[in-house]
């Protein structure tokens, strides 16, 4: 067995535990134990400094989660696009392939609770079935991995599914989303390189969610996966108490490029049964957006996005830097709220057909509707 397998067998994994380790009261550890999984491995675990830290809010369960909020289990719909069960093909070009139902650790915040540590969620023929569905759809030109997290499969199972994926001539990239080298950098294994090396082009999509989680362990991961090729991107989930603070944000983003990781999406936190207590204002994540752009690198800056309730995907979120138009001049702000002017094209009479702002649609892509009605309907 490998460290990594090891590791997972220890650590935080029970009601007992959480009574008997971090005084949890009997019957609402095992209601919590029942409502989502609980798996904290040594590692991540080592991470807490203190009760309630932001490491400590991302792992261990919360009173919290036990309240009937209401919410939805599957705020983006996801099981609505799902033509077999492994497969969410929510965009014309790329389908996410859920290949494991297991994750080294289980986050509280969790937008795929519903599916995730359920083992019997996903098994060998959904795999199979996935990849005759990419295969019989010549659209379908980037897979992403995703679950769970992909790489708590088998170096030889995710070998397979490779393997599989770059049989299907359409297929342009791969990338693979997945949490390790931020909760379990020791699953980032010379052996594990070296085999995701034979599949190029491989993106790598990590997750974190706060600076204390770039240690030197993750650093030496991110390494090895960058110096096998693989650009690695990541996606932060916005949270109360965790990451809602422009210079927590600040410090994480420059950490991860100097861990040659590029910042890709910061989430509004979905709208998730059990995870409300995670939730934060748009206008918090605005002002985030607000202190990065031009206060540090570009490359820095991830895109801020919302996915649509219902299942409308990701939809980016910027700050107001257009103050307005007076005639032809665009009036904008810079990150000093310095104001500029920049004088604009007359548009030519040939493209005000068709209009420049396109006709919104209904949710279910027929019908237009107006600016106006849409509020009014909303209100
Ligand atoms: C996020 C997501 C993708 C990938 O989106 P990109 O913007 O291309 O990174 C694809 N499918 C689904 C269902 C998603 O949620
Ligand atoms: S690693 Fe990802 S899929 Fe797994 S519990 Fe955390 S957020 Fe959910």
């Amino acid at each position: 067995m490998e460290l990594w397998q090891e590791m997972l067998r220890q650590g935080v994994d029970s009601a007992k535990d959480l009574i008997e380790r971090f005084g949890f009261e009997e019957v609402a550890a095992r209601k919590l134990n029942t409502l989502f999984h609980i798996r904290i491995n040594p590692y991540y675990l080592s991470l807490i400094r203190y009760p309630g830290d932001p490491i400590w809010l991302q792992c261990i369960p919360d009173g919290q989660e036990l309240k009937d909020d209401g919410l939805p289990d599957d705020p983006l719909a996801e099981d609505s696009h799902s033509p077999v069960p492994s497969i969410v093909h929510r965009y014309p070009d790329r389908v996410l392939f859920l290949t494991t139902s297991q994750c080294s650790m289980y986050c509280r915040f969790c937008t795929r609770k519903r599916k995730v540590g359920d083992s019997k969620k996903i098994i060998m023929k959904y795999i199979q079935d996935g990849i005759s569905y990419i295969a019989q759809h010549p659209e379908i030109r980037d897979v992403i991995l995703s679950g769970g997290d992909p790489l708590m499969l088998t170096d030889y199972l995710l070998e397979r599914i490779l393997k599989g994926l770059r049989e299907i001539p359409h297929i342009e990239i791969i990338r693979i989303g997945t949490r390790m080298p931020c909760v379990l950098p020791q699953r980032i294994t010379t052996k594990l390189v070296k085999m995701l090396k034979k599949y190029h082009p491989i993106y790598i999509n990590t997750h974190f969610n706060h600076p204390w989680e770039c240690t030197p362990e993750a650093k030496r991961a991110c390494e090895m996966l960058a110096d096998a090729g693989i650009p690695l991107g990541n996606q932060t989930v916005l949270m109360k108490g965790v990451n809602d603070n422009p210079d927590v944000m600040l410090e994480l983003m420059r950490k991860l490029l100097t861990m040659r990781i590029r910042p890709y999406y910061l989430y509004q936190a979905d709208v998730t049964k059990g995870t409300d207590y995670f939730r934060t204002p748009v206008s918090k994540g605005l002002e985030i957006m607000d202190k990065l752009r031009g206060h540090t690198s570009g490359l820095a800056i991830p895109y801020y996005v919302i996915d649509a309730p219902g299942g409308g995907g990701k939809i980016p979120l910027l700050p107001q830097y257009v103050i307005g138009r007076a005639g032809k001049n665009i009036i904008l702000r810079n990150y000093k709220y310095e104001i500029f002017t920049y004088p604009d094209l007359e548009e030519e009479p040939a493209n005000h057909h068709p209009p420049v702002e396109k006709p919104f649609m209904r949710k279910n892509g027929s019908k237009k509707v107006t600016r106006k009605e849409i509020i009014e309907e909303a209100l």
